[in-house]
């Protein structure tokens, strides 16, 4: 087979070598982050953090409410066993059972409404276990698919470079220079088709004797314009 047309099929090689390099690329950064998985776990971890910043809330208003149930006990049985006989002593008492008894309804109250919400936090702790499960779970099914693309992706690439190396013991080691050389610096395209009298890479026109030359792919012609190998088939 004439060597620019060798030339060009490396190029047709390298370019999906490296589309599949790329994709490799891309599918082991997939594999190592996985932000959705992240994302649910903080959310977790925020409603623990709130169920416990609720649960000590309603100890503490449990605590206040017994620590006022006692105290009324306590005044409740001074009067009751009938230490306390000055009326004035009695009326302060009673006062300040009054006080107490409506302390410990509001004591009572706010409980009531820390529970409600420390019932609201739990559910929320459930609802964020439940969404990391589910998270989790896709997350296994996408990865799953994307390591078996990568295995294929990694079957072509072996089957790319192997064909390239096959190819590349068929073209002089001269041509094989400039070809690397122009794909170094003429961003991947060394080998440009010649179409409608013109060089595809660049789109200068081309002389009769030049596509005549370029027709010939045993010798390598260039384009007068971008320096690209000419391909003429
Ligand atoms: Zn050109």
């Amino acid at each position: 087979m004439p060597l620019v047309h060798h030339l060009y099929q490396l190029q047709q090689l390298d370019r999906e070598l490296e589309t599949v390099q790329q994709a490799l690329l891309r599918l082991e950064e997939q594999l190592a982050h996985a932000p959705e998985v992240e994302a649910a776990r903080r959310r977790l971890q925020a409603a623990e953090e709130e169920h416990r910043a609720q649960q000590r809330k309603f100890q503490e208003a449990e605590h206040k409410a017994d620590a006022l149930r006692r105290k009324i006990q306590e005044i409740e049985g001074q009067l009751a066993g009938g230490q306390v006989r000055n009326p004035r002593q009695v009326q302060v008492l009673q006062e300040e059972l009054t006080y107490l008894r409506r302390k410990l309804d509001e004591a009572e109250e706010a409980a009531i409404h820390h529970l409600m919400t420390l019932e609201e936090a739990q559910a929320a702790v459930a609802a964020a276990q439940e969404g990391l499960e589910q998270v989790l779970a896709r997350r296994d099914e996408r990865e799953a698919a994307w390591q078996e693309e990568r295995l294929r992706l990694q079957a072509r690439q072996q089957d790319l470079l192997a064909r390239r190396a096959a190819l590349t013991d068929q073209i002089p080691e001269e041509a094989l220079a400039l070809y690397e050389d122009l794909r170094g610096r003429k961003g991947g395209l060394a080998v440009a088709r010649v179409q409608e009298e013109a060089c595809e890479a660049c789109g200068a026109l081309l002389s009769a004797a030049r596509r005549q030359e370029a027709a010939r792919l045993e010798v390598i012609t260039l384009c007068p314009q971008c320096g690209r190998i000419l391909y003429a088939p």
